[in-house]
């Protein structure tokens, strides 16, 4: 991408470091196109990890995160590019001028959209079923979306964003996507001071200077300073420390950026290695990523050998995606038999009259699982606590699990549009399909024909959620969240 120049320093620092390489890095990031991506979130294509995901289901199919991906539709296999190749097989490139982004399979979860690169981080931390993980900088929720559905709905998830207005992007992205994590705005020290050793897994995808959006973003070109990127290296060192006391011993920790200098990478992860007494996690790299570069830092006690196979860059010059590092380290220690913080069977902390009734009503089938029969208020919300064990008090809470849904002043109860994105097929008693082009009207807030069962419906478009609506005879009406509404919505590719 033309425009603004790349920063001289910068520029002056990569010639000096890559030799012979810098001609072609340099055409990589100025003239070259951004690559653009997008990862499946609730479709798998027919051959792949669909039959993998119908082993270790959560018990209740009534979560559509536990549920087996749906098959992918023809039109949608037809329009993507390649496939990601350290994305785990979930991710594909997309052609130039997608309009994936504006599908109404986009809001009915389908897919994240997300720069190819970033796909690596949460399949290099590889959360199993039943782990408790912690997304310490987590908006707008790319990695942590795909952390969720790596858990399948079993285990803990907890995402954290500092920045308020991020946090609700955050909150309103898993939401989407039908993710049943709690939602934190705090500082990462805060939170060590309250969950000290309570997590399996813990993901730092670093605020940094972004040098690696130089080809997708200008505006990061005019953004980025020699000071600006000594700050940076100052807040990811905090932001890992916090890190490394939230981990339980044996805990896993991932660190991402996407810049390039050394700094914020090969100096930080050096700097865990040896002032946090983490071990270097060996990594293979990815399919078209190459080793860190420890001889661009000074030497630590660390062996170099140890910190090139715990880290990893893709070059935008050598493979297709924008510039990303990642390290992987793991706390020393055995972990206890028992970890609080882990998600129990646990009901929640009391009963709402009349609730458990109106939601097995609501959901039929197999009936709703426990936490959700139990549910917390918050806020004036009920919802399903995804971290029941873990202490909340003190702490900004923007969401301490699913949704659910609300009770009116007059006693009544109303579902969340979170329940209805979190729901699998199997679950709803009134399931009610639309094709896709009556699906984006029902996007847009129009109401749709009555004629049906009076009450609540829920509303999908091929098994993939929408939201509610009420069948009240004549007509039924529309109960997609107004702040939501989309007018600019296609069907075809
Ligand atoms: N993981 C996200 C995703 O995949 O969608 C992207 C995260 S972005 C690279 C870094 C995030 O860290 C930003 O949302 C930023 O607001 C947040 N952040 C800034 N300062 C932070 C701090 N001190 N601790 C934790 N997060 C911070």
């Amino acid at each position: 991408m033309a425009g603004e120049p790349l920063p001289d320093a910068f520029a002056g620092a990569m010639r000096d470091l890559l030799g012979a390489e810098w001609p072609a890095f340099r055409d990589a990031l100025v003239e070259g196109r951004p690559v653009r991506g997008l990862r499946l979130h609730r479709l798998a294509p027919a051959d792949g990890e669909a039959t993998e995901r119908t082993r270790g289901l959560h018990p209740t199919a009534a979560l559509a995160v536990a549920a087996p991906p749906l098959p992918l539709p023809a039109d949608l296999g037809a329009h993507l590019g390649p496939p990601v190749p350290w994305s785990g097989g979930a991710g594909w490139y997309l052609p130039p001028g997608s309009p994936a982004g504006h599908h109404v399979l986009h809001e009915a979860g389908a897919y994240y959209l997300q720069e190819p690169s970033a796909m690596a981080a949460a399949a290099a931390l590889a959360p199993r079923p039943g782990e408790a993980v912690l997304d310490l900088c987590a908006a707008p929720g790319g990695k942590a979306t795909a952390l969720a559905r790596l858990l399948r709905g079993r285990g803990l998830l907890v995402a954290n964003e500092p920045d308020p207005a991020r946090a609700r992007v955050l909150a309103r992205n898993l939401g989407r996507l039908g993710v049943d994590a709690a939602v934190t705005q705090e500082a990462p020290e805060r939170l060590a001071s309250a969950w000290s050793g309570r997590f399996d897994a813990v993901l730092v995808d670093a605020p940094c200077s972004g040098e690696g959006l130089f080809r997708k973003e200008t505006t990061a070109r005019t953004q980025w300073s020699a000071r600006g990127v000594v700050g940076c290296a100052r807040r990811q060192r905090a932001i890992l420390a916090a890190a490394a006391a939230l981990a339980r011993p044996g805990g896993r920790i991932l660190y991402s950026t996407c810049t390039f200098n050394p700094e914020e990478n090969e100096a930080v992860a050096r700097w865990a290695l040896d002032a946090l007494g983490l071990s270097a996690d060996p990594m293979p790299p990815p399919a078209g990523w190459e080793p860190g570069r420890p001889e661009w830092v000074p030497a630590g006690a660390a062996s170099a050998e140890a910190l090139a196979q715990a880290t990893c860059r893709l070059w935008p010059h050598r493979a297709a995606g924008e510039g990303a590092f990642l390290a992987r380290f793991r706390r020393d220690g055995t972990p206890a038999p028992e970890r609080a913080g882990r998600r129990t069977a646990a009901p929640g902390p009391a009963g709402v009259p009349g609730w458990p009734e109106w939601l097995r009503e609501l959901l039929g089938g197999g009936g709703p699982p426990a936490s959700w029969e139990r549910p917390l208020s918050h806020r004036g919300v009920l919802w399903a606590a995804a971290a029941p064990d873990l202490p909340l008090a003190g702490l900004t809470v923007v969401a301490p699990g699913l949704a659910l849904g609300v009770r009116t002043a007059g006693g009544a109860f109303q579902p969340h549009h979170h329940l209805a994105m979190a729901l699998a097929p199997a679950a709803p008693r009134q399931p009610r399909a639309l094709d896709r082009r009556a699906a984006a009207a029902y996007l847009a807030g129009e109401a749709l024909p009555g004629g049906g069962a009076p009450g609540l419906c829920w509303i999908h478009v091929g098994g993939l959620p929408l939201g509610w609506a009420r069948d009240v005879g004549a007509r039924t009406n529309n109960l997609y969240p107004k702040a939501l509404r989309r007018v600019d919505l296609v069907t075809d590719w």
